[in-house]
């Protein structure tokens, strides 16, 4: 559960809102699972609070035997690389003073790995997600959207994680790049039997790449179910909304 604090206007009197409320869910390996629902739902919220962003007001995230939410600063540094989010604005989570390269291979390095390893896996992962190697020296401004994306899913892979949290992805990427992403991250997952949780507020683009769907309202899930069960008999009338919306 995560609430918030907000203020309408300069005067408005402070009011708190209930931005998640008892959301629960579990992931395996090798699966990706859907977190689906219209703005203001609940959706980064509920990413934020699974890689302790930010605290809930109450609740758990576990990872394995590990209670997340337990860890003190020290080891949360430490297992923090287990789980690895991509962010919704690739626009603002480029340092934009760092090159590609830097970008990509700090989070290994800050954490052990030898910096001529880190930067060549780096320059693998350039490749993996579809980028020149000329890239790895220029920095964020140079990159598109679809690109600076990219580079994001590079930073997140070269942390080895265990759990990946892809926020809106995709949705700000042309649909030929789109693809092209949702292919990869669906080729990585296999390969490296990370467990995916995949947000994003497009039924058809989760339809492509989710084994199971929860679909997100008001702050709570009020539905979950394999992909194609939801699609064949969605059982909440905010489902079937959305499944009606979808030509
Ligand atoms: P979108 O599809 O637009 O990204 P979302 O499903 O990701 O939406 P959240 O960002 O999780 O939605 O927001 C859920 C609710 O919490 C909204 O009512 C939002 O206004 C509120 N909220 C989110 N972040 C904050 C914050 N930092 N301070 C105050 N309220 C917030
Ligand atoms: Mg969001």
């Amino acid at each position: 559960a995560k609430t918030y604090a907000t203020r309408t206007g300069l005067f408005g009197k402070p009011r708190v809102v209930a931005a998640v409320r008892e959301v629960g869910f579990d992931l395996r390996r090798g699966e990706t699972l859907g977190l689906v629902g219209e703005s203001g739902s609940g959706k980064s919220t509920t990413a934020r609070l699974a890689i302790r962003l930010i605290e809930p007001d109450r609740g758990t995230v576990r990872l394995g035997s590990l209670d997340f939410t337990a860890l003190g600063p020290t080891s949360l540094r430490d297992e923090r690389r287990r789980i690895q989010m991509i962010f919704q604005d690739p626009f603002a989570s480029l340092n934009p003073r760092r090159t590609v390269e830097q970008i990509i291979a700090g989070g290994p390095i800050a954490h052990g790995t030898p910096a001529r390893q880190a930067r060549a896996r780096a320059r693998e992962l350039l490749d993996l997600v579809g980028l020149p190697p000329s890239a790895a020296e220029r920095y964020p401004n140079a990159f598109s959207g679809g690109q600076r994306q990219r580079i994001g899913i590079a930073r997140a892979l070269a942390m080895e994680p265990d759990v990946l949290v892809a926020d809106e992805a995709v949705s700000a990427l042309d649909v030929s790049v789109q693809a092209q992403v949702l292919a990869l991250l669906e080729d990585l997952k296999q390969r490296l039997g990370i467990a995916m949780l995949f947000i994003t507020h497009d039924l058809r683009v989760a339809a492509t790449i989710c084994d199971r769907i929860a679909v997100m309202h008001r702050g709570e899930i009020v539905e979950m179910n394999r992909t194609e069960a939801l699609f064949r008999a969605p059982e909440h009338p905010y489902t079937r909304s959305l499944l009606a919306a979808v030509p």
